[in-house]
C-alpha cells in the first residue's frame, strides 16, 4: 500500500504539470502583411484597490519608487485606481497621506471602490448612494491632487445601466484593462506564476486583435492591471517591467524610447481614448482601436 505522503506529492505533481500545460505559452504570431511596419506599442500601468497602509513595508510606496527608479524607464507615471474610504486603506489619515504622495509624483488618481465597507460592487449600493459616495471621492480626490479625477474602474469591473449613467453624468470614464497581471489576492496566496508567459499571451492575442481591426489604433495603448496592495506584486514591480517590454519586442511589437508614460496629463489623454463607451456591452476589451464615442478622445 502507497503511503499517504507518496499520493498526495504525486497528486501534487499531476496539479502542477495540468497547470503547466494549461499555461503553456500558444504559438507565435504569424507574419505581418508585407509592406505594413510592426505596430508600436506602448503601456498604460494601472493598479487597483490600493493605497496599502501597510508599515513598515508599503506596496504602494514600494511601486511609486520602482516607477521613479527603474532601468526600463524611470519616472514612469501610472494610474492608481484608489478605494478612497477603505477602513484599511484610503479611507484612513495614512492612506490619504500616501495619496497625496503618488498625486505629487505625478501619478494618477482614478476612482475603485467608495465604500467605508471595502470592496462593494457599485451595482449593490443603493444609486442615491452610490452617487453621494462617489461625489465624495471626486471632492477627496480633487482636494489630494488638484484636479477633478476622470476615471474610475469599479470593483470586479461590475457594471450595468444605472452605474454607467451614473457615471456619465459625474464626469466619470470607466476604464478597464487589456491584460491583467492576475496578482490579486487568490486563495491568500500572493504570488503571480507563470506571469511571463501570461503576458506574452496576452500580447499576442493583442497583436492578432491589431490586425484584424480595420483602423487599428499607433500606438497601440495597451491597459495593464496590477494591485499595489499586493506585495509580491511590489517586489517585482522592475521585473514586470521588464518583462513587458521583452515580451512586446519577442511578439514583434515596435518598443519606443518610452514604452510608458512621463506625466499625468498624457497618461489622461491616452486612457480617454480607451475608456468603455456607455453602450458597450463587454466589460473587459482588447479591441485596442480608439473609442470615437468618446468627445474626449483626441487622438487621430
Ligand atoms: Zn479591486
Amino acid at each position: 500500500m502507497r503511503s499517504p505522503t507518496l499520493l498526495v506529492r504525486l497528486s501534487g505533481l499531476i496539479l502542477l504539470a495540468g497547470l503547466v500545460s494549461s499555461c503553456r505559452s500558444i504559438p507565435a504570431p504569424s507574419a505581418r502583411p508585407a509592406g505594413i511596419p510592426p505596430p508600436v506599442i506602448r503601456f498604460i500601468l494601472s493598479f487597483d484597490d490600493g493605497p496599502s497602509i501597510t508599515k513598515p513595508y508599503n506596496p504602494t510606496l514600494a511601486i511609486m519608487n520602482q516607477l521613479a527608479t527603474n532601468d526600463v524607464q524611470p519616472g514612469a507615471k501610472a494610474l492608481f485606481f484608489v478605494q478612497t474610504e477603505h477602513p484599511r486603506g484610503g479611507g484612513t489619515p495614512e492612506g490619504r497621506e500616501v495619496m497625496r504622495t503618488l498625486a505629487a509624483e505625478g501619478h494618477l488618481l482614478g476612482i475603485h471602490s467608495v465604500s467605508p465597507r471595502g470592496h462593494v460592487d457599485h451595482r449593490k449600493v443603493p444609486p442615491e448612494e452610490l452617487e453621494a459616495r462617489l461625489k465624495s471621492a471626486q471632492t477627496l480626490l480633487r482636494d489630494i491632487t488638484g484636479s477633478d479625477p476622470v476615471f474610475v474602474r469599479p470593483p470586479f469591473g461590475a457594471k450595468n445601466a444605472i452605474t454607467q449613467t451614473l457615471y456619465q453624468k459625474l464626469g466619470l470614464h470607466m476604464l478597464m484593462a487589456d491584460i491583467r497581471a492576475r496578482d490579486g489576492l487568490i486563495y491568500g496566496y500572493k504570488a503571480s506564476l507563470f506571469r511571463r508567459v501570461h503576458i506574452r499571451n496576452a500580447l499576442i492575442e493583442i497583436w492578432h486583435n491589431a490586425w484584424q481591426s480595420p483602423q487599428p489604433a499607433t500606438p497601440l495603448t495597451v491597459i495593464l492591471n496590477f494591485h499595489d496592495v499586493n506585495p509580491y506584486t511590489a517586489r517585482h514591480m522592475t521585473e514586470y517591467l521588464h518583462i513587458l517590454v521583452d515580451e512586446a519586442r519577442r511578439v514583434g511589437f515596435t518598443i519606443p524610447d518610452k514604452p510608458f508614460f512621463e506625466g499625468p496629463q498624457a497618461l489622461k489623454e491616452a486612457g480617454l481614448c480607451r475608456c468603455i463607451p456607455l453602450q458597450t456591452s463587454s466589460v473587459t476589451s482588447v479591441a485596442i482601436a480608439h473609442s470615437p464615442l468618446d468627445p474626449l478622445c483626441h487622438a487621430p
